[in-house]
This record gives C-alpha cells, sequence and structure tokens, in this order.
C-alpha cells in the first residue's frame, strides 16, 4: 500500500494542478507551472534508491502517486508516467541481475548518475513510438551502430510526451548491422537532451493535449555509457518487466476516470431539471432524481472501482513476485481494463448529464477527451486481449498464434 504521507504530498499536488488544467487543455503545450510543482514536491525522486537521493518507492507507490495526480491533471500525469518509466526500470534491476547480464561497471555508474540527477529534479522521457511501427519495438526503423567509442542512432520518433523539454530521452534503436533474416536486435540508450535534433511542432490531439508529444529527428552520436545495460535489451525487458511499458498508463487512466466520475456527481449535484407530470404543471427536480442518472453513476462507480481494485492487485504482484508469468498476466489485465474502463464510463457519463457536460471548457468534457487514449497506448487494448487471449489458451504471447506484442 502507497503510504499516507505519499498519496498527501501527490494529493498537494494534483489539487494545484486541477485549476490549471483546462488552460494547458487549451493551450496543448507543455505544462510548464505543473512541472515546476513536481519537482518542486521531490515526487521526481519517487523511485530512486534513498542512497542516491531518491524516495525508494516501489510500484504500488508509483501507481497511487500517479493514480493521486491524474486526478489533477490526466496529462501532467502522464508525463510524470514517462519520467517514472525510466527511472523505475533503471533502478528496479538489481545489481545482481544486471552483473549477470554483462553490463559494464560504467553503465551502472551512469545509472546512478541519472537517478540522482532525476533526484534533484531532472526530468526523464520515452522516445519509442515511429510513425508505422507504433511501439511495437521489434518493427522500428531507428538505427544505431558502432562508432568509435560509442554509438552513432539515427532515425525519426514520431510521438515523445515533453519532447524539447525534457533533461533526457529513452530512446529504443535496432542494431543496423544485425542480419536482416534474424529477429531485429533492439537496444535502448538514455539520449541527453542536447543530442536530439529538430522537434516537430504538429502536436494537437483530441485529448491529453497538454503532454507536448511532438516527435523528433535523431541523428547523434552517444558515449558508450548512453546504452542501457547490454545490447539487445529492449525485448527482453518488455516480457520480464512488462510493468513500465504496460501498467503505468494504466495508474494514470484510473485516474483520470476516477475524476470523471468526481466532476459528474458534481454536475449531478448542482443541476436541477423541468420534469413534465402527468398530471399538473412541471416540477422542478435535481438530475439525481432520475434513475436513469442515477444507474449510470453507479455503473460508473462499480467500472471505476474494479479498474483500480486489478490495478492495485497488479502492483502488489509486480513487488512480490517481479518477472513471474502470473504478474504479466495481472499487468495486462490492469491496462485493459484501465483504458476501456475510462472512456466506457466517462462516455456514459457525460449523456447522463446532457449537453452542459459537453460544452467546451467544461471539465467533464476534457476528461472524456483526454480517456479517448487510454485504450490507444501501448499496448492497445485490442493487443492487451490479444496477450491475455494467448495466455488464457496456454499459449506463450511472444511466440505463439502470432499474438506478439511487442
Ligand atoms: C497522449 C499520448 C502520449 C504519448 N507519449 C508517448 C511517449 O512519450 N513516447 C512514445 O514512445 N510514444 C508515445 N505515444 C505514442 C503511443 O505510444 C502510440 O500511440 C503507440 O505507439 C501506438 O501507435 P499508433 O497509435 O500509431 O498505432 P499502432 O500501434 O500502429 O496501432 C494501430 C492499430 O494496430 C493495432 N496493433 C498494434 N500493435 C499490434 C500488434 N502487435 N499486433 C496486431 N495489431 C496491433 C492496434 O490495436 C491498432 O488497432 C503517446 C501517445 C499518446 C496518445
Amino acid at each position: 500500500m502507497t503510504s499516507p504521507s505519499l498519496l498527501a504530498l501527490a494529493h498537494e499536488v494534483a489539487t494545484t494542478w486541477r485549476p490549471r488544467a483546462d488552460a494547458h487543455d487549451e493551450a496543448g503545450a507543455f505544462p510548464e507551472a505543473d512541472m515546476a510543482d513536481l519537482r518542486a514536491s521531490g515526487l521526481l525522486g519517487l523511485l530512486v534508491p534513498t542512497h542516491l537521493g531518491g524516495m525508494g518507492g516501489g510500484f504500488e507507490d508509483y501507481v497511487g502517486v500517479a493514480m493521486t495526480l491524474a486526478r489533477g491533471n490526466g496529462a501532467s500525469a502522464l508525463l510524470f508516467n514517462m519520467h517514472a518509466s525510466v527511472t523505475g526500470a533503471l533502478a528496479m534491476v538489481p545489481d545482481e541481475v544486471a552483473c549477470a547480464l554483462g553490463v559494464p561497471a560504467s553503465f551502472l555508474a551512469t545509472r546512478d548518475q541519472i537517478l540522482s540527477r532525476a533526484a534533484s529534479g531532472a526530468m526523464y522521457g520515452v522516445a519509442i513510438s515511429e510513425r508505422a511501427a507504433g511501439s511495437r519495438l521489434s518493427a522500428l526503423e531507428t538505427t544505431y551502430t558502432r562508432d568509435g567509442s560509442g554509438y552513432r542512432i539515427r532515425g525519426h520518433k514520431s510521438t515523445c510526451s515533453g519532447a524539447g523539454h525534457l533533461d533526457g530521452y529513452l530512446v529504443a534503436a535496432r542494431d543496423a548491422t544485425a542480419a536482416d533474416a534474424g529477429p531485429p536486435v533492439v537496444s535502448y540508450f538514455v539520449v541527453p537532451a542536447e543530442a536530439i535534433g529538430s522537434i516537430d511542432q504538429g502536436w494537437d490531439p483530441l485529448g491529453m493535449r497538454a503532454t507536448a508529444s511532438n516527435g523528433f529527428e535523431l541523428d547523434c552520436w552517444v558515449d558508450q555509457s548512453a546504452l542501457v545495460g547490454v545490447e539487445e535489451v529492449a525485448l527482453l525487458l518488455a516480457e520480464v518487466m512488462p510493468e513500465w511499458l504496460v501498467a503505468s498508463y494504466a495508474a494514470v487512466y484510473v485516474g483520470v476516470a476516477q475524476a470523471a466520475l468526481a466532476a459528474a456527481v458534481e454536475h449531478v449535484a448542482a443541476t436541477s431539471v423541468r420534469e413534465p407530470t402527468c398530471d399538473g404543471a412541471p416540477r422542478l427536480v435535481s438530475l439525481g432524481t432520475s434513475p436513469w442518472v442515477r444507474q449510470r453513476l453507479g455503473r460508473a462507480d462499480a467500472q471505476v472501482e474494479a479498474a483500480r481494485l486489478t490495478l492495485e492487485e497488479a502492483a502488489r504482484q509486480v513487488d512480490a513476485n517481479r518477472g513471474d508469468p502470473q504478474t504479466s498476466r495481472w499487468v495486462y489485465r490492469a491496462k485493459l481494463l484501465a483504458g476501456d474502463t475510462a472512456f466506457a464510463a466517462a462516455a456514459s457519463l457525460t449523456e447522463a448529464c446532457g449537453l452542459g457536460a459537453l460544452l467546451r471548457g467544461g471539465e467533464l468534457e476534457r476528461l472524456l477527451r483526454d480517456t479517448r487514449s487510454g485504450a490507444v497506448m501501448p499496448p492497445s487494448s485490442d493487443v492487451a486481449a490479444n496477450v491475455l487471449g494467448a495466455s488464457v489458451l496456454g499459449v506463450d504471447p511472444s511466440g505463439g498464434l502470432g499474438a506478439r506484442p511487442w
């Protein structure tokens, strides 16, 4: 369970975010003020070990904090999610496992430097997605080649939350020299801000607008210590640590769904309608007296709580049994339910509230748009359900039935 003091800290930050959320959404730009609050709170160091100046949190802590932050502003919480995915994945591979995999000491030093900087306020993002490949790691076209004492990385990333505003980026690229016929060799690099190329400025989506998720060019040289661990680690991590690629988004979308329910309750409680009567003049009644409205609130409440409980179970399993196939199933269940529930609940709640909840500038209207991205973010709901279906059939999703998600 996330400690009450961490939840209180996240709640304090979310409370400062909420009044600014509509303006950030309208601008569709990087939410500087929200990120300054996050930095000041120390939460950028949530997953950084205490000996490196952080809070030493685990995945359950992340889930509690991210859900709470998302109730203030989903887009800002999504930026926190990307940063947490980088710092969490780096912090949670035990040194013994890293050494057994042949990770050089130079990388362990770089990793500790990245984590210490995060605890002091540096912010990181993730640059996997590409136009035709989406986030399918094995289909990426960005390449790296060995070049002197480092690597040259070339390609174009289509979508990266916070592009141009962060201190470093986790970039996925494939080895250009690996044989075309074999499986691709996909590795991660932490690329410093000054090494990324020109940034696209076209981000203007339906929802989660204030994430500034622009693409960028890459044609840079990085030192060998920028390689995360060892080459070919990306697909392995997706399999044994799916939480940072899969369930971390779930926390954001469950939080947004909770915010939509709270906004709908506020709207219903504050709204009266004129109701026709059979035997006299119409009368003014609270919207909450309608059984049709109440049943939508009731269904949304049950759906959102089910998604939250599934996510919290997944988080418990991750902290207790990381890498276990059963844990993976919980992780995929959590992502699937969060993405589908957030949008279904927000759509039903806006229908219950009527046009008043669909006018531009209203909180519920923004939340409805924000929830639309949940099922699209990787793995999409269809892909997550396909992986789960394969595992229900007893088939290894990465090898059988063409269910390979990455
Ligand atoms: C708000 C927001 C922020 C984002 N931030 C980042 C970020 O910081 N970093 C980043 O790297 N990306 C980011 N993304 C991009 C996100 O990861 C992409 O949406 C994702 O990669 C999917 O790509 P796509 O939407 O183009 O569709 P695709 O993945 O190409 O999906 C299109 C269709 O193909 C299906 N499909 C996908 N995979 C498979 C498969 N394996 N087998 C069969 N069918 C499949 C899908 O279900 C879908 O129906 C962000 C997206 C959003 C909406």
